[in-house]
């Protein structure tokens, strides 16, 4: 369980209330395409709202670096936020993010009213935890709130900077929720423990395999780091996607695994083709071969059906399973069945069910699949960075209980 005080550990009644939240949503013609952060920001926000506080929201979306771009303003999200919460939620334009205009907005509210402030990311200071913006952020206010779990693993003013500044800096649910799970599933898991990487690079998730293979009773690894496994095995992989540099590394982890009692499964079968799908959609003739026969001329670009079956399998005796990185090309309707049988056997499964942030995330929900799962985290690179082990900045700075 999280040691840190939480917004049901406070009194907020009149008092003014900054809650950093992930608002970093996708947008498409200034239209929210996937809103599943708003609503996953909503049991705090109006917790905060029905205990009385003037409820300040703050988030940061996309990359302005330090310049106001209409295009990332967070008026739309201020506009949607309204529609869920069935009450207004101010925005208050500001290209100084806590400029003169966002100032005055805080000093006419009320308790139980909900201000939206601009993007963060409009401040240079910002992603470098500067002072005079930490500053900023706490003179609006007398208590600190962080609810945004998918920047927790970045410490820039409106997490970590301007915790420090207040006297009263608590996480809310959704941070508490996603430390809980992730946690729980890392550190106290039922067993067996089965925990499923998939994703472009083995370079990006050395940490996380490594840490992984200590805490699961099973490690199964597909999408394009599985080639690099694959070849450290002494297999021809055709034109796949390999780490080089990581060959080596990928033996250790097999010695590993052996040396730990852990099982490491790697695809039987791969899915191949004779190029990389452009665009990544495209129509494409595949085969599914032997594991340890691909062709040198070909490409590895989802597991095979057997090996979905071997998985789906280990998923079934699990009873904690935590997944990330889709298992092949997914974006490709041919090459996305990797994914989607694994998704599948989650969906099915008793079993505790946590999805990493990011690409698993989406595939999930894309796939239908989202509310069959015990867990979607909503950050991608701070669920991956817990799932290494690190202590994430965001949630070191609240305070202890
Ligand atoms: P990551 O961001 O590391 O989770 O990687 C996700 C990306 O990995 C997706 O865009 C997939 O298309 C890609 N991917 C999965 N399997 C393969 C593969 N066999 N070859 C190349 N890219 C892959």
């Amino acid at each position: 369980m999280l040691n840190k005080k939480s917004v049901d550990d406070i009194n907020v009644k009149g008092k003014k209330v900054l809650v950093r939240c992930d608002f970093n949503v996708p947008l498409k013609d200034g239209k929210i395409t996937d809103e599943n952060r708003l609503v996953a920001a909503l049991p705090t926000i109006k917790k905060l709202i029905a205990d009385g506080g003037k409820v300040i929201l703050c988030s940061h979306l996309g990359k302005p670096k330090g310049e106001p771009k209409p295009e990332l303003s967070l008026a739309p999200v201020a506009a949607r936020l309204t529609e869920l919460l069935g009450q207004e939620v101010k925005f208050a334009a500001d290209k100084e993010v806590v400029g003169a205009n966002a100032k005055a907005a805080v000093q006419a509210m009320k308790d139980g009213e909900v201000i939206l402030l601009e993007n963060t990311r409009y401040r240079a200071e910002e992603t470098k935890n500067g002072e005079a913006f930490s500053k900023d952020l706490a003179s609006l206010c007398e208590v600190f709130v962080n609810d945004a779990f998918g920047t927790a693993h970045r410490a820039h003013c409106s997490n970590v900077g301007v915790s420090a500044l207040v006297d009263t800096a608590v996480v809310g649910y959704l941070m508490q929720k996603e430390i809980d799970f992730l946690g729980n599933a890392v550190n106290n898991p039922e067993r067996p423990f089965v925990a499923i990487l998939g994703g472009a690079k083995v370079a990006d998730k050395l940490n996380v395999i490594n840490n992984l293979l200590e805490k699961c009773d099973t490690l199964i690894i597909g999408g394009g780091m599985a080639y690099t496994f694959l070849k450290a095995k002494g297999y021809e992989v055709g034109t796949s996607l390999i780490d080089n540099e990581k060959i080596d590394y990928c033996k250790e982890m097999m010695e590993k695994a052996e040396k730990l009692g852990k099982k490491l499964l790697l695809p039987i079968d791969t899915t191949i083709a004779s190029e990389f799908p452009n665009p990544i959609d495209a129509e494409i003739d595949i085969t599914v071969v032997p594991s340890d026969q691909i062709p040198a001329d070909k490409m590895g670009l989802d597991i095979g059906t057997k090996t979905a079956e071997l998985y789906a399998e280990a998923v079934k005796s699990a009873k904690t399973v935590v997944w990330n990185g889709p298992m092949g090309v997914f974006e490709n309707p041919i090459l996305a069945k990797g994914t989607i049988a694994v998704a599948k056997s989650l969906a099915e499964t008793d079993a505790t069910t946590i999805i990493g942030g990011g690409d698993s995330a989406a595939a999930v929900n894309q796939l239908g699949f989202g509310d069959k799962m015990s867990h979607i985290s909503t950050g991608g690179g701070a669920s991956l960075e817990f799932l290494e082990g690190k202590e994430l900045p965001g949630v070191a700075a609240a305070n202890d209980k």
